[in-house]
């Protein structure tokens, strides 16, 4: 019959199970109107390079919940999908350019699509192949490319739908502008951070007479583009001043003071610079006074014409020039550190520049109002609960979004201007002339949309959204959207958006946000601190299986992961755990013929004799199956996979299987050999969502001895999902078996404690009330694995005070007196003993004096001091023990 190799070798079988799968086609499901199919539609690898980590930190979730829910026999639908990743691509791609000497333009626009097509078309087959190597279990014949025809169409139709709705608009407002990717930027895609700068005051010439005003900023080259000073209207010091003018230093052009609400009296003098073309803020000071805008800055951030004497200069070196001349001038009043929040571009960190653009923009806070409701009325939940607030409070302040970028990789923007007529057509189709005039003079507008404005429609338009698709009606909305919480702005909140007004539905009913990925001591990983796990090399070494298990134990939903050597270790050792018990049970297959039934319940096949023993497991594992399934009902896997663990590990390897080993040894009858099989089998369905390839493997072994096997799938992948059975639970075999346990528990460890070797036997009497009976059919057991003998059980009323010197442990319904006499052998002990205790003195000399140190009491910080000593203490207690133990022995000894 089928034996299963000595050593398991992950690399031997993965591929094999995954192209058996694939083959199948278990990954596509059907639709079936009868049943509610489980769906969740992939966060978007970019196209940017190769799997790392990250992804697997989402795969493995997913693919965890794609598994149940198929194994649980719903038509499970994962739809894998490729971004194409606007700005983020470009970058890499103009680096490489950069590499090669040319720049975009050199090449032109075609070109260089044609460039990143290609470039896309390669890192979408390493993305393939190694989502498809972590064992995802996606529907590859739906998979999509967010450039691809049906998704471009969907984000055309979605644009001209908003636009004619009036939520898309163009127009001039402030923008984040990147002069090193040259293109608007959305708030979201700028980072802001810290920099200790300067605070420059500067005095403005009043126009009428010898006075100044003085006004701060963190950016003197904007002097150039300022059209007014403003004061609050409540400053009672600048009265006088109101409706005056000032001369701008370096321009000479003059400008108004004027009044406005939103000048903070505390910041700086109180009077402030108006820049309207280079601050929010300003420009929205400049709407409310009418007062005009003058942009400084050519799209490189040099400066242009209106700069005056200071025009082609950098940004910077224009600061320079301007601080100098100002110098020479007496305007610099006074310089301050200062530290303010810059931002920067996500993409390519540059320093970003705010300035007012003429841009495309969504009008999003009437799409964040039904967004807003779907949330807060309970039909869309979030998980973990606590990022609602975060959510709710972001969706109820949230600002337009400037959806335009002058990019060349994206989703072309569907407006076409006219020349001959000067007005524009918005359109999901080309027109072939001007919708207005009939002129063929049309040229479409040149940017590129946002890239998370494709993302916002996944849901839906990866089923053939705006079609009325079978896909779409049956899929449609998702049941889970799982991501990092780091896009929970990026891309939940405009999907929710995006779902609700293309569809007039929710797109998803939960949305499972996971943490980031951290290093073992809870570090971020990072190329700078050498803490990043390769996943290629992480599968090589330890398998698939052992990195998904290491990436879902111990998480929990919204907390961060740490992953490290130890953990791939010991899911690694867990994995090996598994093959040798599964090798175990095999073997000893082999040579017995199973006899069983499969009961009514399809879960569980196993009927017939049973021992305490065999009960205690199967109500185990059904307790397990119960646990299992409502923790993974309420999203928590790590926890899920961790009650697995411990059940496998120690339960049924540990305990059942180390005493199954003695009754085939005695072959006693009845045989645990069907109950060894069956929590195997059962156990295995429950780890195949965490585990796929090993968990296949092994239970395509078992499978051939298994008495149904002709009625058994074909595949663990479409076998049921194990599901508890109440009346297995078993708590009279539950309460004998815990006692058993932990008397061989509490016998170990006292000859763990005194030396005994492993070899040796010792006596041991058990005194019990209630399960003395019960208890009785557990002493060979009890014998054999304590390594007891004599052992007696008796009832309580029995028990006789002890005449020689003996060790009584109280146990929870037992008290086991173990004489000491025959436990060890006396020198040996006592010897180990001085030795220890010799041992503990010499370092308890050396701790003292230190302690008495002068030197080191005055230099050491009083955290050291108070450890060593804490260490001193510790050890004075463990002498102590030590020297009472050696007593005890002395006049245990002279006793006997
Ligand atoms: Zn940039
Ligand atoms: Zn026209």
């Amino acid at each position: 019959m089928s034996d299963i190799p000595k050593a398991y070798e992950p690399g031997k079988i993965e591929k094999k199970w995954y192209d058996f799968w694939l083959k199948q086609g278990y990954f596509t499901p059907k639709i079936d109107p009868n049943k509610k199919p489980f769906v969740i539609i992939m966060p978007l690898p970019n196209v940017t390079g190769e799997l790392h980590m990250g992804h697997v930190c989402f795969l493995t979730p997913e693919d965890i919940m794609t598994r149940w829910h198929r194994m649980k026999g719903e038509p499970a639908l994962w739809l894998p999908g490729i971004d194409h990743a606007g700005i983020a691509a470009q970058v890499v791609m103009e680096q490489q350019l950069a590499k090669e000497g040319i720049d975009r333009h050199q090449l032109g626009r075609e070109k260089f699509q044609e460039r990143m097509y290609q470039w896309a078309e390669e890192c979408h087959k390493t993305i393939t192949e190694q989502e498809q190597r972590v064992g995802s279990s996606c529907d590859w014949s739906r998979e999509r490319f967010t450039l691809d025809e049906g998704p471009s169409r969907a984000v055309r139709t979605a644009f001209v739908r908003l636009y004619e709705k009036g939520l898309i608009y163009r127009g001039e407002r402030i923008i984040n502008w990147c002069p090193r990717c040259q293109t608007a930027l959305s708030d979201l895609e700028v980072d802001h951070k810290d920099i200790a700068g300067h605070l420059y005051y500067v005095k403005y010439p009043l126009a009428e007479n010898n006075g100044f005003i003085t006004v701060a900023t963190t950016r003197p080259e904007t002097i150039l583009g300022d059209t007014a000073v403003a004061v609050n209207p409540k400053d009672k010091r600048f009265k006088a001043r109101l409706g005056r003018k000032v001369v701008l230093p370096a321009v000479k052009r003059v400008i108004p003071i004027i009044a406005d609400e939103a000048v903070d009296p505390d910041f700086g003098t109180g009077a402030v610079k108006i820049t309207p073309a280079h601050d929010p803020v300003d420009f929205e000071v400049a709407q409310r006074q009418g007062l005009t805008l003058v942009n400084i800055l050519n799209p490189d951030v040099t400066m242009n014409e209106n700069a005056g004497k200071y025009v082609g200069l950098d940004r910077f070196a224009c600061r320079k020039a301007i601080l100098a001349d100002l110098e020479k001038d007496g305007l610099l009043l006074k310089v301050e550190p200062y530290i303010h929040s810059v931002g920067h571009c996500m993409r390519c960190q540059t320093i970003v520049e705010p300035i007012a653009s003429k841009q495309w923009f969504v009008s999003v806070a009437p799409l964040a109002k039904p967004a807003i409701e779907a949330v807060t009325d309970g039909r869309i939940t979030i998980i973990p609960s606590r990022f609602t607030k975060v959510y709710l409070n972001w969706m109820e302040n949230i600002r337009d979004w400037c959806i335009s970028r002058q990019l060349w990789w994206g989703h072309r923007i569907p407006v076409w201007y006219c020349h001959a007529c000067g007005k524009l057509a918005v359109m999901v189709d080309e027109p072939s002339v001007c919708t207005h005039c009939g002129s063929k003079q049309t040229v479409q507008d040149p940017d590129v949309l946002d890239t998370w404005f494709s993302s916002a429609l996944w849901t839906h338009s990866t089923l053939g959204w705006p079609d009325d698709t079978a896909d779409l009606r049956y899929f449609y909305p998702g049941s889970v959207m799982e991501t990092g919480y780091d896009i929970l702005f990026f891309w939940v909140a405009r999907m929710i958006m995006m779902g609700l007004e293309d569809t007039g539905e929710i797109p998803f009913h939960t949305v499972y946000l996971h943490g980031l990925l951290r290093d073992e001591t809870g570090e971020k990983m990072s190329k700078l601190r050498r803490n990043v796990i390769n996943p290629v090399e992480a599968i090589s070494k330890y398998g698939v299986d052992a990195l998904r298990f290491a990436l879902t134990t111990g998480t929990s939903p919204g907390n961060d992961i740490n992953l490290g050597k130890s953990k791939l270790e010991s899911s690694r050792n867990f994995v090996n755990k598994l093959w040798n018990a599964t090798r175990f049970i095999l073997q000893s297959l082999n040579s017995e013929q199973l006899e069983a039934q499969v009961t009514e319940h399809p879960s569980r096949w196993v009927l017939g004799p049973q021992t305490i023993e065999d009960q205690w497991i199967d109500g185990q594992l059904n307790k397990l199956v119960k646990i299992v399934t409502e923790l993974m009902e309420d999203f928590q896997f790590g926890e899920a996979a961790q009650q697995i663990y411990d059940f496998v590990w120690s339960k049924f390897c540990d305990w059942y299987i180390e005493i199954a080993k003695i009754r085939l040894r005695s072959q006693l009858t009845p045989s645990p050999l069907p109950f060894l099989a069956n929590t195997l089998e059962v156990s295995l369905r429950l780890l195949h969502p965490f585990m796929p390839f090993v968990t296949e493997e092994l239970w395509q072994s078992l499978k051939q001895h298994l008495p149904d096997k002709g009625q058994m799938p074909a595949s663990i992948m479409i076998a049921p999902y194990p599901f508890a059975d109440d009346k297995a639970f078993a708590p009279e075999a539950e309460r004998v078996m815990d006692s058993a346990i932990e008397i061989i528990r509490s016998i170990r460890n006292v000859r763990a404690q005194y030396n005994v070797k492993p070899s040796k036997w010792i006596e041991a009497q058990v005194y019990t009330g209630e399960l003395l009976s019960s208890l009785i059919t557990q002493a060979n057991i009890i014998e054999t694995l304590a390594k007891v003998r004599p052992l007696t059980i008796l009832g309580r009323q029995k028990r006789e005070p002890t005449k020689d010197k003996a060790l009584v442990l109280v146990l929870k319904e037992t008290e086991v007196v173990l004489p000491l006499a025959g436990m060890m052998d006396r020198l040996a002990e006592e010897q180990r003993l001085v030795k220890e205790s010799e041992e503990i003195k010499g370092r308890i000399a050396q701790l003292d004096a230190r302690l008495r140190d002068n030197a080191f009491l005055s230099k050491a910080p009083s955290k050291v001091i108070e450890r060593e000593k804490q260490k001193l203490a510790m050890l004075e207690d463990k002498l102590k023990r030590l020297l009472q133990e050696l007593s005890q022995l002395n006049s245990s000894s002279a006793d006997s």
